[in-house]
């Protein structure tokens, strides 16, 4: 059984309110032009928090118009890159002021653990509009040494308006992601949230407007995918779309693009990413770095090392140590002290996860621990292993996004490059050996955007991320990001007068 009692019934009141709930549009807070609202809910109880403006194509159409004269108009692109870099070091010190109702807004609208929110996302928020301050004004062309009697330059311009639609893992980070680059590189930006976790984006979005941001620079709209969403991908006046979220759906918005005006894409999508647990490994160490890579934010990250491959060698004793952590594995009210893991984000993904759960045990894999609902109310799920899990059941293949560990055995490291490759996905991958061959082996071997050699899920801003094969297209962080909101001009002027 688990350690903890069963949710208690008393939840601790979040320390902080909620007072946006409309769209930001041309640094106005307004309502849906329908009028219309949807309900945000806290997922420990299931309980309606807030209504909020539920955006639809005309809030769209308003928001990219303010964002369109902001970018033509001015004043943003036209700034001293010095003066926008200046810009988002206020917004991250204002957000440090602010972090703590942020963690608790955070933790509220999504159910991760406050802790987390409070001492790794707010942080990593920070840190990474900290560093695309520090590009803002380094972002420069190149001099190319063409044949013939010519000068020429390129000049690095912001693309125009991005366009960018977030998931609800984690609201607050992908904000980030998506608005740190575009803003250094002085474009200007039309944001959908996802429909579940509406509320600290719009918070944050208001300390950019008192940070100095001007008015149009940063719009944001709430709303849900098929309208909002799809407004945002299929408009004619947005110059590049951003998007976070399923492969399904990753598959829907780049067709909108491009059968609208074929804006360029970007996709972060999902993943099966493995975690390889090597004869040589420190089993206590592998066993509490691969529950993390896999339990980590409920389940419910991308790049989760959801399928662990261990080797024979060690797979008794990791298995053994595996269940007994998930079993220890802290389930409770995410406002508590200690606790390490909240509810599911809604009733949907609730459903979704213990529907994959009964197919694993259909398929006849070893169910070790868990496998049902915690507690009575809200969507809180037991932290479950599977193990003798086979490459070819539905839990072994699908995303499922929740606790759900699946444990596989493997004989060497040829056949585990096979089969930890032989997925649609390319997310990340994880490795834990002492053996620097069996590192690199892996590491070139890999078809995965991130390798993780002995650690797991670190997301510094310098860092690039992102996907292979279907788990998406281009790379978020790092310099690699700025590529995706610059355009480049080559202008050519001949050496000689005698040209013109
Ligand atoms: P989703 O991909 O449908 O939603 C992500 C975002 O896309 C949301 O803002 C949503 O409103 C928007 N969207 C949905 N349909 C749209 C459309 N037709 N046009 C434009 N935008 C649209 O994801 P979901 O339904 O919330 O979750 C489903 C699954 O996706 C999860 O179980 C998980 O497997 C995966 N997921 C992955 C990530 C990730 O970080 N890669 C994040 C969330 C969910």
């Amino acid at each position: 059984g688990f350690s903890t009692a069963a949710v208690a019934e008393e939840l601790i009141t979040p320390p902080v309110q909620i007072s946006l709930t409309q769209h930001l549009i041309n640094g106005q807070f307004v309502d849906a032009a329908s009028g219309k609202t949807f309900p945000t809910y806290d997922p420990r109880t299931a309980e309606i928090i807030a209504h909020v403006a539920e955006g639809d194509a005309e809030d769209i159409n308003r928001a990219v118009a303010a964002a369109r004269k902001a970018f033509d108009e001015g004043p943003w692109p036209k700034m001293t890159a010095y003066e926008r870099s200046r810009i988002l070091l206020r917004f991250a010190d204002l957000v440090e002021k602010h972090s703590e109702e942020l963690a608790a807004l955070e933790t509220w609208n999504n159910g991760k653990p406050y802790e987390q929110a409070a001492k790794s996302e707010l942080p990593l928020l920070i840190r990474l509009f900290h560093y695309y301050a520090g590009w803002a004004d380094k972002i420069h062309g190149l001099t190319v040494p063409a044949d013939g009697d010519y000068h020429v330059q390129t000049l690095h311009e912001p693309i125009g308006v991005a366009g960018q639609i977030i998931p609800w893992n984690f609201p607050l980070l992908m904000f980030a992601w998506k608005v740190g680059p575009a803003l250094a590189c002085g474009n200007t930006i039309v944001l959908k949230t996802a429909e579940q976790t509406p509320l600290t984006a719009l918070y944050v979005a208001k300390l950019f407007q008192e940070a100095g941001l001007p008015p149009g620079v940063l719009n944001v709209v709430s709303g849900y995918g098929p309208t909002a969403g799809a407004a945002l991908a299929s408009h004619m006046d947005v110059d590049k779309l951003a998007f976070t979220g399923s492969t399904d759906t990753g598959k829907i918005v780049l067709e909108l693009a491009a059968r609208s005006n074929l804006k360029p894409v970007t996709l972060e999508l999902g993943g099966k990413s493995p975690f390889i647990v090597c004869e040589d490994a420190d089993v206590d160490k592998a066993v509490e770095l691969a529950h993390f890579a896999l339990f980590f934010n409920q389940g419910q990250c991308c790049c989760a090392g959801s399928r662990t491959y261990v080797h024979e060698r060690v797979y008794d004793e990791f298995l053994e140590k595996a269940k007994a952590r998930a079993v220890r594995r802290v389930v409770g009210d995410p406002f508590k002290s200690g606790v390490e893991q909240g509810p599911q984000i809604d009733l949907e993904q609730f459903e979704k996860v213990l529907r994959y759960i009964r197919a694993g045990i259909q398929s006849n894999a070893t169910l070790e621990c868990g496998g049902d609902r915690f507690g009575s109310k809200g969507y809180f799920i037991q932290p479950t292993v599977f193990s003798n899990v086979q490459d070819d059941m539905l839990i072994a293949k699908d995303e499922i996004f929740g606790p759900v560990q699946s444990i596989f055995k493997f004989k060497d490291i040829d056949e585990v490059i096979r089969r930890a490759n032989a997925t649609r996905y390319g997310l990340a991958a994880g490795v834990f050996t002492k053996s620097l061959d069996t590192a690199n082996t892996l590491t070139r071997a890999l078809r995965a955007g991130t390798v993780w050699i002995n650690c797991f899920d670190v997301f510094d801003a310098a860092i690039p991320f992102g996907g292979y094969k279907m788990s998406g297209i281009g790379r978020e962080k790092g310099i690699y990001s700025l590529h995706n909101y610059l355009q480049v001009k080559a202008v050519v002027t001949p050496l000689k007068k005698a040209a013109w």
